[in-house]
């Protein structure tokens, strides 16, 4: 479905394989935008014809810049229409590939013809400055200058390439400094566990069966396996298919891109992704915990221990909280949090733990984040507990941050239990849910006078898997499920099937409270249609209720089939002023 709020239309921005293909370039005015188009055109391996050159002067600067390049040549002449079919490869009837018109205003006749025999030929043609005779315009774009492979394209619709500049600056600003390393690091995993995991595994199976149906089935984990919303599949940790244990490596590698610090993915090895965390497995950091506890002196000590419970107030084997740290914007995070971050040793943050409040972690204290992905979050947390006991005994101030509030939906009562068994009552400090901060930023009253008279938490995943109990429908409610949306389909159907209302408004809440956070509005028939469609943005949650649509306008929440559902991008965070606090 095409979201009708877009009445302009937009054109289609696409990454074209050119190698080998002929690009023209009629005359060369100005030079050094001329000079821009045809390193462009080599770089992307096809050949750059100039054409009508505009001066001898160009020429010559051109022969100095690109002479020595085999796929660059230099026609001394004026046009001739039947250029754009003769010297073109002969595997497309000679026309050429694409065009490009440099000439001086005078010669805007010129231009003009060429872009009505281009259009005839469907040549996609660009002239410089002139958008009415062009097909295509190049976005501003940035590539990667360390030959990552990675670019960034803008493009404002021909609203102004000044501005269209601008953005790609900020935009490449605010990337991690490495990116280039990461973009190298994530292409090589992937390579890797392309080929060696499921190319084995297409292999296996073809010859166990021979049959066709599995090797469609294969290729659907070749390629379903990077669809989005199926990210988050539920894979049953001790009762894994062969197929299942083989797709592993692929799952980790879609959920570490996903969630994992945009930096950290430039290290991230093969032998880590494949790994099975042990009890003495290495931190993410090469630091580890034998580090001696910094010692502080009296009344810092003091200060450092203020919000820690008396059990552990004079305990020299150290001590363990379990903190909530929001659900995503550090405007969220409570200044309780926010202290045991600044003076733990040791931090043993879930996966979820956004980049922001990881931001805040200082450089020199050890930080390990949860490897918990799809089939082996047992042992993963089993990782952590021991991890966090283990440094507990040593002496160390361990924090335990964990997403959203530590008792909802995150273990936090199984940790508790845990610590406190083993001899450290752990300090609990509650963190803002990402149940009640998501309908927040949405702009969801989650109860409102004559709407909503009560709110419902609940999971859409149960143990092990299995769906849980479904809640009756009550129409004055607000439920929120978290944990949810990689299975929305099999939840919506047995909603449906006890009796919830096909039409109750829903909200789609992901990443709440992020830079990038998605509001999708709809109906709960239409839910598992939309899901699929739009594809997830991890972590997500669905709103239920009347109280979806009582702040918002009603273009925003009028659907049927063939309007289902409204997005809105983005969240407005106050990070910028929080940041001069915080530090
Ligand atoms: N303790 C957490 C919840 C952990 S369970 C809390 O109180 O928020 C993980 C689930 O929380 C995710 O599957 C998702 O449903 C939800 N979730 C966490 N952060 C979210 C966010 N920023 N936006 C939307 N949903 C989020």
């Amino acid at each position: 479905m095409i979201d009708d709020t877009l009445s302009l239309p937009l054109p289609l921005l696409v990454a074209c394989d050119c190698r080998d293909e002929v690009q023209l370039v009629i005359g060369t005015n100005p030079l050094g935008a001329c000079k821009s188009r045809i390193k462009s055109i080599l770089r992307s391996g096809a050949n750059a014809i100039v054409l009508a050159p505009t001066s001898d002067n160009d020429i010559k600067q051109l022969v100095s810049n690109f002479g020595s390049e085999s796929r660059f040549q230099i026609i001394n002449r004026s046009l001739h229409l039947s250029d754009l079919t003769t010297i073109g490869r002969p595997l497309v009837a000679k026309v050429v590939d694409r065009v490009f018109v440099q000439l001086p205003m005078e010669q805007c006749l010129i231009a003009k013809e060429v872009y009505t025999q281009c259009v005839k030929l469907r040549i996609p043609i660009n002239t410089f400055q002139r958008p009415e005779y062009s097909t295509f315009h190049m976005g501003s774009t940035y590539v990667d200058p360390e030959g990552s492979g990675l670019q960034i394209s803008v493009s404002t619709n021909g609203q102004g390439c000044i501005l269209a500049n601008r953005i790609k600056r900020e935009v490449i600003a605010a990337l991690p400094k490495n990116i280039s390393q990461v973009v190298s690091n994530m292409g090589r995993l992937r390579d890797q566990v392309i080929n060696e995991d499921q190319k084995k595994l297409l292999h296996q199976q073809y010859h166990l069966t021979q049959e066709l149906a599995v090797a469609e089935n294969v290729w659907y984990g070749l390629t379903g396996e990077y669809e989005s919303h199926k990210l988050n599949k539920l894979i049953k940790e001790f009762d894994m298919s062969e197929r299942d244990q083989k797709l592993k490596r692929t799952r980790w590698l879609s959920q570490l891109i996903e969630y994992y610090p945009l930096s950290k993915l430039a290290d991230v090895s093969l032998a880590e992704l494949g790994s099975q965390p042990t009890e003495h497995q290495n931190s993410d950091t090469p630091n580890n915990t034998s580090k001696v506890p910094p010692i502080l002196e009296g009344s810092d000590r003091e200060n450092a221990t203020a919000i820690q419970s008396n059990s552990n107030k004079s305990d020299p084997r150290g001590s363990i909280s379990l903190v909530g740290s929001g659900p995503g914007s550090t405007s969220m995070l409570t200044l309780g949090a926010l202290q045991e971050i600044k003076t733990a040793d040791l931090v043993l943050a879930d996966k979820l733990v956004p980049q922001g409040v990881l931001d805040l972690i200082p450089s020199s204290t050890e930080t390990f984040i949860a490897r918990k992905f799809p089939g082996n979050a047992e042992r993963a947390q089993q990782e952590l507990l021991e991890k966090g006991l283990e440094s507990a005994k040593k002496g160390l101030k361990v924090v335990r941050l964990k997403q959203g509030d530590p008792y909802i939906f995150g273990r936090g009562g199984e940790e508790y239990k845990y610590f406190s068994q083993h001899g450290f009552e752990p300090v609990v400090l509650p963190g803002l849910s990402s149940a009640l901060a998501s309908t927040v930023v949405s702009r969801i009253p989650a109860t409102q006078r004559d709407v909503a008279d009560q709110v419902l938490v609940c999971t859409g995943t149960g143990r092990k898997g299995a769906l849980p109990q479904i809640p009756e429908y009550v129409s004055s409610r607000t439920t929120i499920f978290l944990m949810a949306l990689h299975r929305a389909d099999v939840l919506v159907r047995e909603l449906l099937n006890h009796q919830w209302d096909p039409k109750v408004p829903v909200a789609i809440v992901e990443r709440a409270s992020c830079p990038d956070q998605r509001v999708t509005r709809t109906q709960l028939k239409y839910v598992s249609e939309v899901v699929e469609e739009i594809g997830s943005r991890p972590p997500g949650l669905l709103v239920v209720g009347h109280s979806v649509a009582a702040l918002v306008p009603d273009k925003l929440t009028q659907f049927n089939d063939s309007h289902k559902y409204s997005i809105e991008e983005g969240y407005q965070a106050t990070e910028p002023v929080l940041s001069s606090l915080l530090n």
